[in-house]
Formats: structure tokens, C-alpha cells, sequence
């Protein structure tokens, strides 16, 4: 299965994702863990993202399609893979349609999380004070659910025209979500 798990920061898309990839697909590939990877060893790709990232701003397309698409081309994601917070603009989606096309392959269903701005805002300066994120600072949280609402959420109207996107209700336990999430693969694989 390929799918893509979408929503705004703070929807809990890690967390789903990781009991998806333990129940439904290989890879889990997610651009926030790969640029948080490279800003820690001290890349050139690093140091770049930083820029962005400390500010809730978008890394340019041209280069989170660079990683996209070598990292889609590797072993464990021949058999299928789970996008985590890719992509983010229109242009990245167009981008991973024609590295799809090209393989004879496409996305399964996109599967978007809906969780309200005030619950977001909660939840991720809750996860500022857990996990210490420096981009979790109320300023840039609020900056990065901007950029979410302007850059990013424009792709369902993308996927809904494609008839692929999934609307899942994001509120409620993990479990609860994750059983929502369930009735959607469930259907997809079958
Ligand atoms: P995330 O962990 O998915 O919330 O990503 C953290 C930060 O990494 C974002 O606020 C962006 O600065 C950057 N980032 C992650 N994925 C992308 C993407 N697909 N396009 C542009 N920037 C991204």
C-alpha cells in the first residue's frame, strides 16, 4: 500500500503513523525525522533546513522533492510506503504524482486527520514541554499552522479531486483514531 498521512502539526500524525507502519505498510517516511537527522549530524542539508524550520517555515520544494524521491527509490519501499508530512504544496504533490507515473505506480488513498486549531495549539506546546522541539515555541507553531492552512491544506481539494483523500476525525484517545484510521485501510487493502 502507498499512502499518505496528512494533517496540521499537532494532529498526531507520528504517532499514528508509527501503529500503522506495525500493522499495514514498510517504509515510514517522514521529511520532519529526515531534516531533524541532517540538522543533528550537521549536513549541508542541515544547515539549510535549519533556517526554515526554526522559523515554521516551509524547506524549499526543489530540495524535500530531491529527498522524496531517492528515498522512495530504496529497497524497503519497493513494497509500499507511508508518507508522513510529505507532501506539503501543490508542487510537491504534482512532483510525486510524476515520480509515481513514471514507475506505473500511484498513491492508495490519503488519509487526512481533522483536529481543530484550538486543540493543535494545545497539544503541540504540550509536546514542546515533553520532547523539547525547538520549533515548538507558541510563536513559530502558530507561523507553521499559517503556513499549514495557506501552503498545505489546499492539497485535499488535490486529492479529493483525484478521489483518494480519506477525512478521519482526529479527536478522541490514539486508539480511537487508530480504529478510524483502520476502517479506512482496511477498505483500501481489500
Ligand atoms: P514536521 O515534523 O513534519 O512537522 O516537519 C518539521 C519541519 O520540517 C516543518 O515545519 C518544515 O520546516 C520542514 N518540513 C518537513 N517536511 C516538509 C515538506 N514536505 N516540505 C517543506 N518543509 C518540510
Amino acid at each position: 500500500m502507498r499512502l499518505i498521512l496528512f494533517g496540521p502539526p499537532g494532529a498526531g500524525k507520528g504517532t499514528q503513523a508509527n501503529k500503522i507502519s506495525e500493522n499495514y505498510v514498510a517504509a515510514h517516511i517522514s521529511t520532519g525525522d529526515m531534516l531533524r537527522s541532517a540538522v543533528k549530524n550537521g549536513t549541508e542539508l542541515g544547515t539549510l533546513a535549519k533556517s526554515f524550520m526554526d522559523k515554521g517555515e516551509l524547506v524549499p520544494d526543489d530540495v524535500i522533492i530531491g529527498i522524496i524521491k531517492d528515498r522512495i527509490k530504496e529497497g524497503d519501499a519497493k513494497q509500499g510506503f507511508m508518507l508522513d508530512g510529505f507532501p506539503r504544496t501543490i508542487a510537491q504533490a504534482e512532483a510525486l504524482n510524476g515520480m509515481l507515473e513514471e514507475e506505473s505506480e500511484s498513491i492508495d488513498t490519503v488519509v487526512s486527520i481533522e483536529v481543530n486549531d484550538e486543540e493543535i495549539i494545545s497539544r503541540i506546546l504540550e509536546r514542546a514541554k515533553i520532547e523539547g522541539r525547538e520549533d515548538d515555541t507558541e510563536d513559530v507553531v502558530r507561523n507553521r499552522l499559517n503556513v499549514y492552512r495557506n501552503q498545505t491544506e489546499p492539497l485535499k481539494d488535490f486529492y479529493k479531486t483525484e478521489g483518494i483523500l480519506a477525512e478521519v476525525d482526529g479527536m478522541g484517545t490514539i486508539d480511537e483514531v487508530f480504529d478510524r484510521i483502520k476502517e479506512v485501510l482496511n477498505k483500501v487493502e481489500q
